[in-house]
């Protein structure tokens, strides 16, 4: 039986072709046409003005908060439960990040935390300079709450997007509500340019200053002239090939792992004990990752014990991510808690959802997982 990956690309035909078609018009590097059309592409599919596309989902954000100019004794409030793609960078944009715990109603940075977290922040004697939430497993934030209490403080929001690609907030696409969002293609994400990633904003000369920045921050003269100090952090036209061709297969990308998260729960979800992942109401979850959530005290079988007997059957889950103030890189770190993401920590886990997995897949994955349930 073949191995049953977490989140595997999605490619197909068109994006052999449309690679090949790159590379023998001669477009390997960032020059040329082909990175520019994805990011108007890119624009007009979320709905923003502006996109500028970069060699990851974390170098975007960190153009985003170098902009900025963060000093020493600026913090930068993020959420724990995340990955760290988007906490990297507000420590080499010159900050602290000051970690805030999830609301259990999207996972997504709580906005009722956010207050407490100036006050903690004052107290360190730190200044909150940002606010950067994540939309976790494809679930877009509340960003309209989050963006009011950013304001009431004076400070924008830039929005780890960087796993809702095609995620739905309020009508609108994620990355919405933000002063800029950083999303990812990376290969596990719903599509994928083999890494890469995009800032995008409405805001017209952040992304410009972005692009320039991405680029070594090269003033236009024959012989580079550098006003400031910048970055090489520009998408490759390869990439840029692979992200034309993957876009127009997001809806569909999407859809099915909607549905796959929707077998899962169809088959899992009626049990005492087992929980999915909750979608908001007025949100369009893209289910990148189908998260299930258990009550060990009621299963009797830990997250850990459920992901070995996966394992042995050649199937790959992952834990959910380990909160960023347990991690030993951020052992100082301000921390507002709640008890959520400690608690998703020691009950969930991410179940394979790719969207090339087959209905058969997923009944495999769910047969192991109603075995050790009823072991
Ligand atoms: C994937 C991801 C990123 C960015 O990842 P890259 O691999 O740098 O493209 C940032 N934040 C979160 C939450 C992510 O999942």
């Amino acid at each position: 039986m073949r191995r049953i990956p977490l989140s595997a690309p999605d490619l197909g035909p068109d994006d052999r072709a449309r690679l090949i078609q790159t590379f023998d018009d001669g477009w390997v590097s960032s020059a040329g046409p082909v990175v520019e059309a994805f990011e108007q592409a890119f624009a007009d599919h979320v709905g923003l003005a502006h996109a500028t596309a970069t060699s990851s989902g974390t170098a975007a954000l960190h153009l985003a908060l170098h902009m900025l100019d963060l000093k020493p004794g600026d913090a930068v409030i993020a959420p724990t439960l995340t990955f760290i793609g988007g906490v990297a960078p507000i420590v080499h944009a010159g900050a602290r990040p000051l970690f805030v715990d999830s609301s259990p109603d999207d996972w997504n940075l709580d906005p009722a935390l956010l207050d407490a977290a100036f006050a903690k922040a004052r107290t360190e004697g730190l200044t909150v300079r940002a606010i950067v939430p994540a939309d976790l497993y494809g679930q877009g934030c509340d960003i309209g709450a989050i963006g009011a209490v950013a304001a009431s403080h004076g400070v924008p929001v830039i929005l780890d997007s960087a796993e809702a690609v095609g995620a739905m907030v309020g009508g609108r696409h994620a990355g919405h509500g933000a002063s800029a969002a950083g999303f990812s293609f990376n290969g596990n994400k719903i599509i994928t340019t083999g890494g890469g990633g995009m800032l995008a904003s409405d805001d017209g000369a952040l992304i410009a200053r972005a692009r320039s920045l991405a680029a070594a921050a090269r003033i236009p003269a024959v012989h580079y002239e550098h006003a400031e100090v910048g970055f090489n952090y520009r998408m490759l036209s390869l990439s840029a090939a692979l992200g034309l061709s993957q876009l127009p297969t997001l809806e569909a990308k999407v859809n099915r792992r909607r549905a796959i998260f929707d077998h899962y729960r169809g088959r899992l979800g009626g049990r005492y004990g087992v929980d999915f992942a909750p979608e908001a109401p007025g949100r369009r979850h893209t289910r990148w990752l189908s998260v299930m959530v258990m009550d060990r005290e009621i299963t009797g079988v830990s997250p850990e014990r459920l992901r070995l007997a996966l394992a042995a059957a050649d199937i790959e889950a992952r834990p959910v991510w380990k909160p960023m103030h347990l991690q030993p890189a951020f052992r100082d770190a301000p921390v507002l808690q709640n008890g959520v993401a400690e608690t998703l920590f020691a009950g969930g886990l991410c179940l394979p959802s790719g969207s090339s997995l087959t209905g058969a897949d997923i009944d495999r994955v769910c047969d192991v997982i109603e075995a050790t349930l009823d072991a």
